[in-house]
């Protein structure tokens, strides 16, 4: 939604549509160019997915989020808020929750002594991820689901196995499909 042009062809006036992170990035950078912004959203707090919530006497993430050195983006937007000074760089590490432990998987050693997973289950799902590694077009990818890919992927991988190997199709999906459905989540 937008008003009358200036002679300089930009709006005076713009609204927009959703109080989440780019529909407030958005007025943010508007509103520094003199332009009016109104926002709207729709529910009672703006943020969207980026929102947090009082959790035990502590404010958390409402969705688990994190900020890498890489995402410059980000960072430039914090540091035009002025805000980047209250960022606090920590080592990341990744962790599952199985069987009443955390087991950590944030390196190859993790990885390897990852007790959730069979050593053949193991092989499988590093294969997917070299494979996933050295995608360089993704664009095509932003058609398809998670779940898909997976199964064409893995079928394109295995359908030489299959002969060799009974069931092995199967058995892949089943392992794969929990991953596949956290990832989409
Ligand atoms: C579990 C999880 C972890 C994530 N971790 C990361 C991370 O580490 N790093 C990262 O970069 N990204 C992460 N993301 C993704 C990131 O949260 C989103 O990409 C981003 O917040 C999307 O922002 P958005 O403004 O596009 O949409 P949203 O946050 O969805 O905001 C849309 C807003 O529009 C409002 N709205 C919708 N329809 C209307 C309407 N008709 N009228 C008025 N208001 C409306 C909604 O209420 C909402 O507030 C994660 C997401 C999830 C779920």
């Amino acid at each position: 939604m937008s008003q009358e042009l200036e002679p300089n062809g930009r709006f005076q006036e713009v609204a927009i549509v959703g109080g989440g992170i780019l529909g407030m990035t958005l007025a943010f950078r508007l509103q520094s160019q003199a332009v009016r912004v109104t926002l709207i959203e729709a529910a009672p707090v703006t943020g969207g997915l980026t929102q947090s919530q009082a959790l035990g006497g502590f404010t958390w993430d409402r969705f688990y989020h994190v900020i890498l050195n890489s995402d410059q983006h980000l960072r430039g937007l914090l540091q035009d808020l002025g805000v980047s000074h209250l960022l606090q760089w920590k080592t990341t590490r990744t962790g599952f929750y199985s069987d009443g432990k955390f087991h950590s998987l944030s390196d190859t050693v993790d990885f390897l002594r990852f007790r959730p997973l069979s050593l053949s289950d193991k092989a499988r799902l590093a294969a997917t991820i070299l494979y996933a590694s050295r995608i360089k077009n993704w664009r095509h990818l932003e058609e398809v689901t998670v779940t898909d890919w997976l199964r064409r992927l893995l079928k394109e991988l295995l359908d030489g196995l299959c002969n060799l190997v009974p069931n092995v199709l199967e058995r892949l999906f089943g392992f794969l499909e929990p991953f596949a459905l956290r990832v989409r989540a």
